[in-house]
This record gives structure tokens, sequence and C-alpha cells, in this order.
């Protein structure tokens, strides 16, 4: 962790934040990946090793977050965990329909069983619903489906737009984020048309590299900013203990 921050201070940043993704609180302990998310055991340990870089490294805004996946039907054992820290801002994200991973490469073939557009319209549903939640800030690279290629075959200008509505309408942001280029659709999160139609409804924008390694903080913002200004904004949020601070964009 302290080398995450290493590298934002070399970036130039003025703040980042810590959102490692949260343990997998609707499962049975020991079927919980430890490839995929912190385990129960190490989560206050995580918190208190931001809290201890914060102290350590007073020349960045450093900001506590989690990556909390929406899980129907455990929604409140989410709020409860949530509700046990100080977090500066909470994202969201589907990374799961029922068990199936959609963004785990071990488990692509589940593609195979879904008509793209079908799953596409699930997919977002399911991505609104944890929006309307009202327990995340930022909802998460939006259109992850798209993650291994699978783009939707019918135009999804009307799908998008109903998710810029529920999103707004939910209050939440939509994260700009960079990792999708270190994946194989090889593109930012959101896509521009869905970008679009998240400023269109009002919808607010975050910035974020998504880092899985300290050499990805702020990776491609340059991309992420001409892609945010394409899409009509000219600010992006920031957070520190839930409140909202906007940034102009450079
Ligand atoms: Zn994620
Ligand atoms: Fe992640």
């Amino acid at each position: 962790m302290a080398a995450y921050v290493e590298q934002a201070v070399r970036a130039g940043l003025p703040e980042m934040g810590f959102s490692d993704h949260i343990f997998m609180y609707w499962l049975p302990r020991d079927q919980r990946d430890p490839g995929l998310a912190m385990l129960e055991e190490q989560f206050d340990g995580y918190v208190e090793e931001v809290d201890r870089l914060r102290q350590a490294h007073p020349e960045i805004a450093i900001r506590l977050s989690v990556e909390a996946d929406f899980i129907d039907g455990h929604q409140a054992t989410l709020a409860a965990i949530l509700d046990r820290y100080p977090w500066d801002y909470v994202l969201g994200s589907v990374h799961f329909i029922g068990d199936w991973g959609l963004d785990d490469a071990r488990y692509v073939a589940g593609y195979d069983d879904w008509d793209v557009d079908v799953l596409c319209e699930h997919y977002f549903d399911l991505v609104c619903r944890g929006a309307e939640t009202g327990r995340f800030d930022t909802i998460a690279h939006l259109d992850l489906v798209k993650k291994f290629g699978h783009r939707p075959r019918r135009d999804p200008r009307d799908l998008y737009a109903r998710v810029g509505r529920r999103l707004a309408a939910a209050g939440v942001a939509v994260e700009v984020n960079t990792a999708g280029l270190r994946k194989p659709v090889g593109e930012l999160y959101p896509h521009a048309d869905l970008l679009v139609a998240c400023r269109e409804a009002g919808v607010p924008a975050t910035l974020g590299s998504d880092a899985h390694a300290p050499e990805e903080v702020g990776a491609d913002y340059p991309l992420a900013v001409a892609h945010l200004r394409a899409a009509g904004y000219d600010r992006v949020l920031t957070y520190e203990q839930r409140r909202r601070d906007w940034k102009a964009l450079p």
C-alpha cells in the first residue's frame, strides 16, 4: 500500500483513494476466494493501514474507501459492515450475477449462456438496484460487462438513457475508470455513449485508475480527462467523509 502512495506522489496527484475489494461477505467463510478480495480478518488492518499512511504522507490527501459488491438479498449484511468504518466514499459495483463472476477470466464461458442484449439489460438493472440502495457514493466500472469484448448487439442508447436516469435519481456518481484499457475490451469504462447518457441525466463523474499494482496508479489519466471532456464534463467529484467536492478538469 505504501508503494501505491509513493507512485501517486511521484505522478503528482493531489489526492488518492484506497478502495480495496470488500471481503466476500455474502459467502460462507470457507468459500471466499482470497485471490479476489480481502479476507474478513484483513479488513480492520486495511483501514488501520490507510490511516497510518495518512500520517506518514501529509504531502498527499489519502482517502479511505472500499469497493463493495451489490449482492441481491444481502443488502442488510453489507449495510452493517459499511456502518463500522469512517469511509470517505464507497464504490459500488456488480461482479456477480448469481454465483457467476462475470469479470473473472476463469468463467468467461459463462457468456455463452446469455443473449448479450438480455445480459446487458440484466446486468445494468442490477447495477441500478445497487445504486438505489443509497449505500454507494460512486458506481465503479459501470459497464464491466464489456470487459471481455461482449458488446450490445441492439442499439443500446435507450438502455443507457434509462441507466443514466436511474443513477441520477439514486444520487450516485459514475466513475471514469482507466482499467478497461488494460483489459481485453481495450477501452475506458464507461463507453462514450453511456458516459454521455450519464452527463445528460445529470450524473456527476469521478476519475479512477482502479490500480491493482502500484505502477497503475493514475495510469492513462490524460485519456480519461479527454473522455470526460468529450462527454461534456468539465469537472469531477472528489470526497472527504462522504462530502462532495468538485475539482475542475485540467
Ligand atoms: Zn471492481
Ligand atoms: Fe478492482
